[in-house]
């Protein structure tokens, strides 16, 4: 590609909402650009990534014998009715009216789709296992679009689903799935772990996210020293706490006292107040559960997980209660709640059950009470792993205390273990070999394609701009001549340009009429991996000048040999990448 005839627009200055430096570099870089809140146009240096990523997964999966389709973006209620998603979806799901009044959605993901698809055309168990796949734009009104193309509201996803007759080839076909993802993130060039995950909307009762590793990353995935457990914090379980006994005597304790804590609310307000530490206060958290309100009691250095909190309860919907429900259910205002003659049914973490007198609030303004007593000044219904697991705590799997190593992680895939939650209420089956009506045991398996490009820029980038990976480089080799005026530089660059374009080499010449030094600029920024610079003074010596993006080095190569040698080192760096085929993942790598 000819850099004065492409449309390569950068721009020296970062949008003012960029927040993390994928989103600027890929803005300034002229790969997107943003039209509404969550929403980018692609251009053309954003599809060719694009295209290099979604070339990646479909070889991947259909090695692993999945089949691609185009499902529409657009799908009628009435499926998501039927599986009961409709309403249970919220208002990420962008529902809307055709000119007949027929409601419709814009698709966040396909398993209802999917679903009246199959069931229409399988009826045996001799035409499964089907895995099929699609890559596709989907909408999800995420309520806080952020991070550029990271968590857009329309944004590009590869989603496929799995049909088995029944479990074990449902894990099966998780199992093959999980391997392509392992060999997909493998090729793309990153550094990622593959974590057990919360099951969240999508439902279903085994989950693994692919996580690539980042500071800027909103993940928070823990990593057990010992045995490699390795889970998103919203999921690592922790296990019960050896001591069970609070006090031994709980009537022999000093009776509580009330104290005066003049417009002290917050966990920080209140213990610096009081002059103790935060494990010695308990945080009283009203939600309403399905339309009831309970509390939740967490010590004041723990935070509460509501995903466990939810999946504890049974709930289909858990939200925190507002200001009028607490003032109701307690007498005072947010920041004074406590366990002491609330009638509220109070859940426990379990680290509460190892602790003496504690510190909570008074159900009174400007009131906390000190010296309150697990089983004289209060009950708790229920004690459950109710906290969000830190460094600090104990590996469920190995029992090793303090077991976690911390790390930030970006979602780019998310596979589901689904069973036949959406086959059977939505009648997807068939007929076994006896016969019989069985429904179909179902997966789901997603990849943020569009995601990718902004993890692979926070993973790979320096002051100047993106360094790509190889795979997904835009072009692989920028030839820039620094005067396309001179003649003698203008041949060479135009020699090496077609010769390289002859060989397979995605080139860009940058023949434009510009400085040096704003070619140089541009280049850094756009990441590609190679640049020959093509100038007078070197081609004095016979000489052009290979460089890596993202490395200092530079090489002087004899005009005669450079196009051989650039299309070898080309080759070596996709080798570097490239997996056998019988590759398999090895974690603690
Ligand atoms: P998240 O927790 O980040 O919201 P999710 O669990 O809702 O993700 P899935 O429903 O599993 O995501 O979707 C599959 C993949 O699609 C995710 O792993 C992620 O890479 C990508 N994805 C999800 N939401 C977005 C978004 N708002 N913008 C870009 N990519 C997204
Ligand atoms: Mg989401």
């Amino acid at each position: 590609m000819r850099l004065s005839r492409y449309y390569l627009p950068t721009l020296k200055e970062a949008p003012k909402d960029a927040d993390v430096k994928s989103h600027a570099l890929l803005v300034r870089g002229g790969f997107i650009r943003k039209i509404a809140a969550g929403i980018y146009d692609f251009m053309p240096l954003g599809v060719r990534v694009l295209k290099k990523i979604e070339a990646v997964i479909r070889e991947e999966l259909d090695r692993a014998n999945a089949h691609e389709v185009l499902l529409p973006a657009v799908q009628p209620a009435e499926l998501w009715e039927e599986s009961g998603r409709y309403v249970q979806y919220g208002p990420e799901l962008l529902r809307f009216q055709d000119r007949k009044g027929g409601h419709f959605c814009f698709g966040p993901t396909h398993e209802e789709v999917i679903t009246d698809l199959v069931r229409r055309d399988v009826r045996s168990y001799r035409d499964l296992p089907v895995i099929l796949y699609q890559i596709q734009v989907k909408f999800r009104d995420e309520i806080r679009p952020r991070f550029g193309i990271m968590r857009a509201r329309e944004f590009s996803m590869k989603d496929a689903y799995s049909f088995d007759v029944d479990d074990s080839g449902a894990h099966a076909s998780y199992e093959a799935m999980h391997a392509a993802y392992c060999r997909i993130f493998t090729r793309c060039g990153f550094r990622f772990k593959v974590v057990e995950a919360d099951t969240g909307a999508i439902g279903g009762s085994r989950s693994h996210e692919f996580q690539v590793l980042a500071e800027s990353g909103e993940d928070s995935i823990l990593t057990c020293r010992k045995c490699g457990y390795t889970a998103n914090d919203e999921k690592a379980e922790i296990p019960p706490p050896d001591t069970l006994v609070a006090t031994d005597c709980p009537a022999c304790e000093p009776p509580r006292e009330r104290v005066h804590t003049p417009n002290q609310r917050t966990v920080e307000e209140v213990t610096d107040f009081l002059g103790i530490s935060p494990k010695q206060l308990i945080k009283t958290l009203l939600y309403v559960a399905d339309e009831k309100l309970v509390a939740f009691l967490i010590r004041g250095d723990h935070d509460l997980n509501e995903p466990k909190a939810k999946a504890m309860l049974g709930a289909s919907l858990l939200e925190m209660a507002d200001e009028a429900t607490v003032r109701r259910a307690t007498g005072a205002p947010v920041g004074f709640a406590g366990p002491v003659g609330l009638e509220v049914p109070c859940y426990a973490d379990w680290a509460l059950q190892e602790r003496g007198p504690m510190v909570t609030g008074a159900n009174e303004e400007d009131y906390h009470h000190r010296g309150v007593v697990l089983g004289r000044d209060f009950e708790v219904r229920e004690f459950a792993d109710l906290r969000i697991a830190a460094t600090g705590d104990t590996c469920p799997r190995c029992g090793t205390r303090a077991a976690y190593d911390a790390h930030r992680g970006i979602e780019v895939g998310h596979i589901f273990f689904l069973g036949t939650k959406y086959s059977e209420t939505m009648h997807c089956t068939f007929l076994d070999e006896n016969g019989a009506e069985q429904p179909a045991v179902m997966g789901c398996y997603g990849i943020g394609v569009s995601r990718i490009l902004a993890a692979a820029v926070e993973q790979s980038h320096d002051e100047d701009g993106i360094i790509w990976p190889m795979p997904l480089a835009p072009f692989q080799v920028n030839v820039v001549p620094l005067n396309m005026d001179d003649a003698e530089v203008r041949e060479v660059a135009e020699q090496l340009y077609s010769t390289l374009l002859a060989a397979g080499v995605e080139t860009l010449l940058d023949d434009r009429p510009e400085r040096p030094g704003a070619k140089f600029k541009d280049s850094a920024l756009v990441g590609i991996p190679f640049q020959v610079v093509i100038g007078r003074r070197g081609l004095k010596n016979g000489v052009v000048e290979l460089s890596r993006r993202g490395d200092q080095a530079r090489r002087d190569l004899p005009v005669a040999e450079a196009a051989a040698e650039i299309i070898e080192q080309v080759r070596a760096a996709f080798d570097d990448h490239r997996l056998p085929p019988d590759w398999v993942y090895d974690p603690s790598a």
